[in-house]
């Protein structure tokens, strides 16, 4: 039986014990950093993958940095807790892999993060779809503006801006749409609430730059990998305006998440035919293979965990 863990103050303890003091500073301010890692069950293979962890863990090293989050791991190190947890707990299905560096002093009344105590935790949770749709999404411009970098840098996972994620995401569904698309202060087009964007416009792919406010997405670079390497299609990174999105052939949005997912419907306009346009298709269908180790060319992109 699969068992729930936590690496937790330096050692694996059962989650119901992985506790903290309600005077825990990142619980009052968001003074963290955290990550969302996929851990993707192969029934065939028998075997639990863990997608591009290293990556994972140096953007949580670079989110560590700019938070002054000391934690006394390397990237290599992060990465053994991570399996060894992941051998423990036994889990064989889809998992989200939940890694979080928090200033973790019992002391509220202090905005000086250089004086604050740091710490780490890591928990693993059964998980499958992220947005529960079938076929393409329905989204909305959402009328809260992306966290600007001379705000709280958006580039990294830190706790405290995931709230403007939360405002967006809650407005779109309140609305009954699936997911918020925001834009900058400026007005260009930045991100989903969780995931990055890609629009197809004559059989070129175009996403914002990661300087409008992205966080540096993994499965972003992974879908850019795919479209330029394995299916020979152009990508732009540029400045992309509100108005061009109405008018793509394809919109898709990439997270650890939310996978690859089509859009079909912004603010009430269809995308295209509406439905899952066909080079969103194909990267999907690469990516789902990819992340689930059937790809020998991406394996070093999947970390087998050893289990019983
Ligand atoms: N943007 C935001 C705001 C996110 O929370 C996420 C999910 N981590 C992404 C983009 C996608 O990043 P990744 O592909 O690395 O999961």
């Amino acid at each position: 039986m699969p068992e729930a863990l936590a690496f937790f103050r330096g050692q694996v303890v059962p989650l119901s014990e992985a506790k903290v003091s309600v005077t825990t500073h990142a619980l009052h301010y968001g003074t963290a950093v955290f990550e969302g890692i996929r851990g993707n069950w192969n029934a065939d293979h028998d075997k639990l993958y863990v997608f591009r962890m290293r990556d994972h863990y140096e953007r949580f090293i670079q989110g560590c940095r700019i938070m002054m989050l000391d934690i006394p791991y390397d990237v290599d190190t992060l990465c053994n807790i991570t399996l060894d947890l992941l051998q423990r707990c036994g889990y064989k299905e889809d998992l989200y892999i939940r890694p979080l560096a928090y200033k973790s002093e019992e002391r509220v009344a202090n905005l000086n993060l250089q004086e604050l105590s740091s710490d780490f935790t890591l928990m693993v949770v059964p998980f499958g779809a992220y947005i529960e749709v079938d076929g393409a999404i329905r989204c909305c411009t959402s009328s809260w503006r992306r966290v600007d970098d001379t705000i709280i840098p958006p580039r990294v996972k830190i706790s405290g801006h995931y709230v403007n994620s939360i405002l967006a995401k809650t407005e779109a569904t309140l609305s009954g749409f699936d997911e918020a698309i925001m834009l900058t202060q400026d007005g260009n087009v930045s991100e989903g609430s969780g995931e990055n964007l890609f629009l197809v416009s004559n059989g070129v792919i175009h996403t914002p730059l990661v300087a409008d406010n992205n966080l540096t997405g993994i499965t972003r670079d992974s879908a850019i990998r795919i479209a330029t390497d394995e299916l020979g299609l152009d990508i732009v990174e540029r400045q992309i305006r509100r108005s061009e999105l109405y008018l793509a052939d394809e919109i898709f949005l990439t997270g650890t998440a939310a996978h690859v997912t089509p859009v079909g419907e912004l603010d009430m306009r269809p995308i295209g035919e509406g439905g899952v346009g066909p080079i969103t298709q194909k990267i999907n269908d690469m990516y789902v293979d990819i992340i689930a180790g059937n790809n020998p060319k991406y394996a070093d992109w999947c970390a087998a965990v050893p289990l019983e």
